[in-house]
């Protein structure tokens, strides 16, 4: 397991290494951009870009980095922890598992026996978790989100309305999710209020560089490496990890956890982010995905980073 000594040698190689990456993985045209939330399907499936936040605050990064784009299924993690926060895990637990599911990140089910959805990082998981959020109502409910999205990334973010629309109008899946929760009593408020904050947070804007800041947050004990807040209470860090290693790449976080060993979570829109905690965190983005819904390049690109530096959370062979 590398750890933050490591991180000088790590350092040396890092920039030369990710624009090599860059280079070589620039070219491959596997995947397709998600067409289900039709804004989404505009997007140029080119860009491309890497950047790596360490937890001392340097940043190493290529491609468009600055490049705006929907977080999608990684706000998932942030949610989670701001749940976490607002009831803290015990209650958490009684509303959402933590059990991968193996299925779609959108299907239609919940836990046979308890009623709960499997985990936070699946659509009805999250649309319960978001559900949870505290507030006098649907707008000091969106303010504390974006103010949680603002201590992460150390700037005001905001919601991209076209995609916020789109999603509202198509998102008939997550609707009947929704109304399958209702009906068992697992989703407390107002179902409309509860489906569009979790479509605003789905449409919250990000680069790559917040998300590699995002994900050195976490690795940072919750303390934003930049600002030095504390964005997460730290104590609820690990639960955020556990579930991100164990359901955050979709029905491939089994094969993830295998091979690359990192605590992950990806979103249809083509970011990934990666924790390696008490050293980095590393932000991907490109938009073909994969047939699991795992963007094509930032697959490759995690999995060649950990192979390197030997990220992998289990590795513990002779350092070359
Ligand atoms: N907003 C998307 C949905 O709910 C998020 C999906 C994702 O990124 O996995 O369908």
């Amino acid at each position: 397991m590398v750890k933050q000594e490591d991180l000088q040698t790590i350092a040396s190689s890092l920039q030369s290494f990710l624009e090599d990456l860059h280079s070589k993985y620039e070219s491959l045209r596997d995947g397709t951009v998600a067409n289900y939330i039709p804004e989404l399907a505009k997007v140029n499936p080119d860009l491309f870009s890497i950047c790596i936040a360490t937890v001392n605050g340097d940043v190493y990064e290529v491609g468009d980095y600055n490049q705006l784009f929907t977080i999608q299924s990684i706000s998932k993690v942030f949610v989670h922890g701001l749940a976490l926060e607002d009831h803290g895990r015990d209650y958490l637990l009684t509303k959402v598992g933590v059990e991968p599911t193996g299925d779609a990140f959108n299907a239609i089910i919940l836990d046979e026996t308890s009623k709960r959805p499997y985990n936070p990082m699946v659509n009805a998981g999250a649309i319960a978790t978001t559900s949870l959020i505290k507030g006098s109502g649907a707008t000091e409910r969106l303010n504390r989100m974006l103010d949680m999205f603002q201590r992460y990334t150390g700037h005001n973010v905001f919601v991209d309305i076209s995609v916020f629309t789109s999603e509202r109008i198509t998102g008939h899946r997550n609707r009947a999710m929704a109304h399958l929760m209702l009906n068992f009593g697992m989703i407390n408020q107002n179902l409309e209020e509860a489906l569009d904050l979790y479509f605003q947070q789905c449409s919250v804007m990000v680069n790559c560089y917040d998300l590699a800041l995002m994900a050195a947050t976490l690795a940072n004990k919750g303390i934003n490496p930049m600002t030095g807040e504390q964005a997460v209470e730290s104590r609820y860090v690990k639960d955020i990890l556990s579930v991100m290693y164990t359901c955050g790449m979709y029905n491939f976080a089994g094969e993830w956890a295998y091979k690359v060993g990192i605590p992950a979570k990806s979103g249809i829109s083509g970011g990934i982010i990666a924790v390696i905690p008490n050293v980095m965190g590393i932000g991907v983005f490109s938009p073909p995905l994969d047939s699991r819904g795992n963007s094509v390049r930032g697959v490759k690109v995690c999995e060649e980073l950990s192979q390197q530096f030997g990220l992998h959370l289990f590795e513990c062979s002779e350092k070359k």
